[in-house]
């Protein structure tokens, strides 16, 4: 297995200076509106200064000249100072500057009295991110792991997910403990209400067929819900014929040593068949699947004590 660490960067990060003005009176966001009334829908790209995928696929909506038959569609690109700061010989560097985006997604966080580089772009977003319907958040993964969408808790994210048709994987989770992510925030989580977001997690960082699959989440969302016409000089989408499968996560398997192990170079969407097998050694304590058909999503590439190794998850459907 090729070590992600030294997987090549197919990606070329695109110039997104143009798009700095925008029309919002907010750095890097530009919104269309439709006469015809309809939801806002807001496309998100680089809550991680490093995922590439979003931004490109961004780019290329609006070098088409994407514009909404109805509604309001709005672009952001998120963490553009660490974006700013990418460099393909060390690129997992520009993930944030001061601390992860997609961690302060709470008031305490928001309201607080605290200043970092990426709270003041958190703060500045935040009237674009409360006015949305619906929100398509695109990141990508270090492991070279199927695409996979998270749609949170809510029942309304689910369908969504399910609504796209792709990627084949739906992981309904509840986040992390080290902070909330923006699919998180308010009334996007709220189990009433209508306000949704759904995460894609396109796959690995560098890949070329990464940054397809966020251009094509996001026609898949704008044409299901009736807001543009098929661009003509968009890209022709692929049939879809992998049945999508609804994984819920059950439990997260925190290190407790520093000596945490996997017992094989798990990428993650793995599928262990039988209960009670194991996957990994946390110093001398084994780390067992809990049931049978357990899914192991996103296993951390390097652990350390006190930090998830890995979330554990059962199909629903
Ligand atoms: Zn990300």
């Amino acid at each position: 297995m090729t070590d992600p660490l030294f997987a090549p960067v197919e990606l070329t990060p695109p110039d997104i200076a143009p798009y700095r003005r925008g029309n919002t009176g907010i750095d890097h966001v530009t919104s269309l509106s439709a006469a015809e009334p309809g939801p806002h829908v807001v496309l998100n790209a680089l809550v991680h200064g490093n995922e590439l995928c979003g931004a490109i696929a961004l780019d290329a909506l609006l070098r088409m000249g994407l514009r909404p038959t109805r509604g309001r569609l709005t672009f952001v690109f998120a963490n553009t100072a660490a974006y700013a700061t990418f460099d393909r010989q060390n690129p997992y560097a520009s993930r944030y500057l001061d601390e992860d985006f997609n961690r302060l997604w709470s008031p305490e966080h928001l309201d607080g009295r605290r200043d970092s580089i990426e709270l003041r772009r958190a703060r500045a977003l935040r009237p674009v991110y409360e006015s949305a319907d619906l929100l398509l958040d695109l990141h990508s993964m270090t492991a070279d792991t199927a695409p996979l969408t998270l749609c949170g808790r809510t029942t309304r994210g689910r369908d969504l997910a399910l609504g796209l048709g792709y990627p084949a994987w739906v992981v309904a989770d509840g986040g992390h403990a080290g902070g909330k992510r923006l699919i998180d925030y308010g009334n996007f989580a709220r189990p009433e209400g209508s306000h949704t977001a759904i995460l894609v997690e396109c796959g690995q960082h560098w890949r070329t067929e990464t940054a397809t699959v966020a251009l094509e989440s996001c026609l898949r969302l704008l044409l299901g819900l009736e807001m543009v016409d098929q661009p003509a000089n968009g890209p022709r989408m692929r049939p879809r014929t992998d049945p999508q499968r609804v994984v819920e996560v059950t439990e997260a398997i925190t290190a407790a040593s520093e000596r945490f192990r996997f017992t094989a170079p798990f990428v993650g969407m793995e599928v262990i068949g039988r209960a009670g097998t194991v996957i990994g050694w946390d110093d001398a304590r084994a780390i067992q699947t809990p049931y049978n058909d357990c899914v192991l999503i996103m296993p951390a590439r390097r652990v350390k004590s006190g930090q998830t190794a890995v979330r554990l998850g059962r199909i629903v459907g």
